[in-house]
């Protein structure tokens, strides 16, 4: 009898699994594909209409270098991480951001996620054999404080991970960081203390799956890199090889961050 029961619960896991799959197909096929920044009804599969795709620029080079912060009790100070960014901020690609953020548009991650493919395949591209900073054993979405997440309904970089991840080939951890502190809440405190204050703000939460493995982190954009940097300083001191980090925008520092 306890055979059959597992046998009947894979039949279940199966079948729930093909549905899911085949619901998605069919909402693929049957959809009217839109431009993600102005809802444009498009002639062919495209990410941006012709006119919202003049404002995009491509982020030159395509990485930005940022710097793990430096922690009290641990080496982990200076490692460079490499953010690699499809666009700079601005334009249709920030607006598609902005919406995908605040105007309750998750669908948007689907369109979104394949410029994060595209940077992917660009970047093992342009190295000779194939590897890259991009090459990992985890990809591990930047988190939201549980109240932000609780307020939007949804993490959008957890959602534009989970559409890298088949170009990336590697598992995908969802909640590896957790965001115990709600730092934009602090957004008043002086340059310094928010900088504190963020080096504490996330936690591994399973540091044995970390160690020794190389890990990107997936975020909508990247604007002073902090939180970036906060993130791999917490994934060096669980013991990780090594960050590189993806991105939709790379912003310059006046932009808003989360
Ligand atoms: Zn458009």
């Amino acid at each position: 009898m306890p055979l059959l029961a597992t046998f009947l619960k894979r039949c279940v896991l199966v079948a729930r699994w093909l549905w899911a799959a085949l619901s998605a197909l069919l909402i693929d096929l049957l959809s009217t594909a839109r431009c993600s920044a102005c809802d444009q009804t498009l002639r062919r599969r495209s990410v941006f209409c012709p006119t919202c795709a003049t404002s995009i620029v491509r982020a030159t080079p395509p990485y930005r270098a940022i710097v793990a912060l430096g922690t009290s009790d641990a080496g982990a100070g200076g490692q460079t991480v490499r953010v690699y960014g499809f666009a700079q901020y601005g334009g249709a690609v920030a607006d598609a951001l902005r919406r995908l953020k605040y105007d309750d548009r998750p669908d948007l991650a689907h369109p979104l996620g394949a410029l994060l493919r595209r940077v992917t395949r660009q970047a093992r591209a342009a190295t000779p054999d194939g590897t890259s900073s991009l090459s990992c054993d985890l990809v591990v979405p930047v988190p939201l404080h549980p109240r932000r997440l609780a307020e939007r309904g949804y993490n959008q970089a957890a959602l534009l991970a989970r559409q890298v991840r088949p170009e990336l080939g590697a598992p995908l951890r969802p909640t590896m960081i957790r965001r115990v502190i709600d730092t934009p809440a602090q957004a008043r405190l002086s340059k310094q203390a928010r900088a504190k204050n963020l080096r504490g703000a996330f936690v591994i939460a399973r540091p044995e799956q970390v160690r020794h493995q190389r890990v990107i982190l997936v975020d909508d954009i990247a604007t002073t890199g902090a939180t970036l940097a906060a993130c791999a300083t917490a994934l060096h001191d669980a013991g990780a090889a090594s960050v590189s980090a993806l991105v939709v925008a790379l912003a310059d520092r006046r932009s808003d961050d989360k």
